[in-house]
């Protein structure tokens, strides 16, 4: 796919869209009496309206991700990257996206909230990805496809050769959402990005990074793909605060990896014990900062679990998950609490 058919896959009214240009957009110079924007000339350390372009921010995120700012797109969570794909590609009641189930449920629910037809192939039973399903299921109305890897709520990774037939196969925006990559043997596919400018790669810093408070997303694409999702996003969506915040993270990279040592070595551990557990029926494979495990009687498991004041996730409504259970890895004691209670379960 080129530049230009990806072009031909944007919203018309989107592709034409002339964006509101805020008072920070006209001026980009620093030292001036700013009677541009209706502030309050106050100063409480937040009475300015953020960077729309989050300069300083994106240049420091693609220090450390080898990308430059035009390949580059931040959004209020990955969640508001998501949102703004679907909306700039996607004609109501025209269109349609693609999401292999089981996964994760934000593409689901932006794409229904904009009258946009979600396509639910399944995935294979050990949860990977299966091409012939998923372009069966496309037609010339199929916009986005959305694959997450590693698979929320599988933990799974998918593999890099049926992405890349996907890339290749598929006729319109591949949406990879990487947001739990950090966990996984796996590389990033964003290498990917300089060959195919229908890929779009979601990281966050909701996971690894430990700020999911501050809301903060990545999308990774082709200049031509960050333009547009420049064109429709809030001018000023990501606020002082977060991108001050994440700034600062960034120079903590080496307690930041500390923590993603430790949770890698504790989800080792968890599986270890989880094994040895009676009330366990099936551990699945996972490349994620979680565990999914079969159970006999999931709402069981979970109800008893909360009595003893932990809290799990119940997967066991979801399409191939059933008696399925996602259990976040958290700090030793923790988990340790988790698994005396499981082990006190009837
Ligand atoms: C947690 C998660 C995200 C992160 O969303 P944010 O809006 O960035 O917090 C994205 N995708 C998947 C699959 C997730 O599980």
């Amino acid at each position: 796919m080129t530049e230009q058919d990806v072009l031909g896959l944007v919203r018309k009214n989107i592709l034409h869209l002339s964006p509101y240009s805020s008072a920070r957009d006209e001026y980009q110079g620093k030292e001036a009496i700013f009677l541009d924007a209706n502030e309050n000339p106050f100063e409480t350390g937040y009475n300015r309206y953020p960077d729309p372009r989050q300069t300083v921010l994106k240049q420091r995120i693609g220090r450390i991700k080898g990308v430059v700012p035009a390949n580059m797109f931040l959004g209020n969570g990955s969640d508001e990257a998501i949102d703004l794909l679907i909306r700039a590609f996607c004609e109501p009641r025209i269109d349609n996206v693609i999401a292999p189930q089981p996964t994760y449920g934000m593409y689901e629910v932006s794409a229904t909230i904009q009258d946009i037809e979600v396509r639910r192939p399944l995935l294979n039973k050990d949860f990977s990805l299966n091409i012939d399903e998923i372009l069966n299921v496309a037609d010339m109305h199929s916009k986005i496809l959305f694959l997450c890897s590693p698979n929320n709520p599988t933990g799974n990774c998918h593999s890099k050769i049926k992405l890349q037939q996907l890339l290749e196969r598929f006729n319109g925006i591949v949406v990879v959402d990487e947001a739990y990559i950090d966990f996984a043997p796996e590389k990033s596919i964003m290498p990917e990005l300089k060959n195919h400018p229908n890929l779009v790669v979601l990281q966050t810093f909701s996971k690894a990074w430990g700020l999911a408070g501050l809301r903060l997303g990545m999308a990774f694409a082709n200049k031509v793909v960050i333009e547009i999702l420049n064109k429709v996003k809030p001018p000023y969506n990501i606020n002082v605060l977060t991108q001050h915040a994440v700034s600062e993270a960034l120079t903590r990279k080496a307690t930041t990896r500390k923590w993603l040592n430790t949770i890698i070595e504790q989800r080792g551990v968890l599986i270890e014990e989880l094994r040895q557990l009676k009330a366990v029926e099936k551990i699945y494979p996972t490349d994620a900062n979680f565990i999914l495990i079969k159970v006999g009687d999931p709402k069981a498991v979970y109800d008893y679990l909360v009595k003893k004041g932990v809290v799990i996730r119940d997967r066991s409504k979801v399409a191939l998950c059933e008696g399925c259970l996602r259990i976040t890895v958290g700090l030793p004691d923790e988990n340790k609490a988790l698994l005396k209670a499981l082990t006190n379960f009837a």
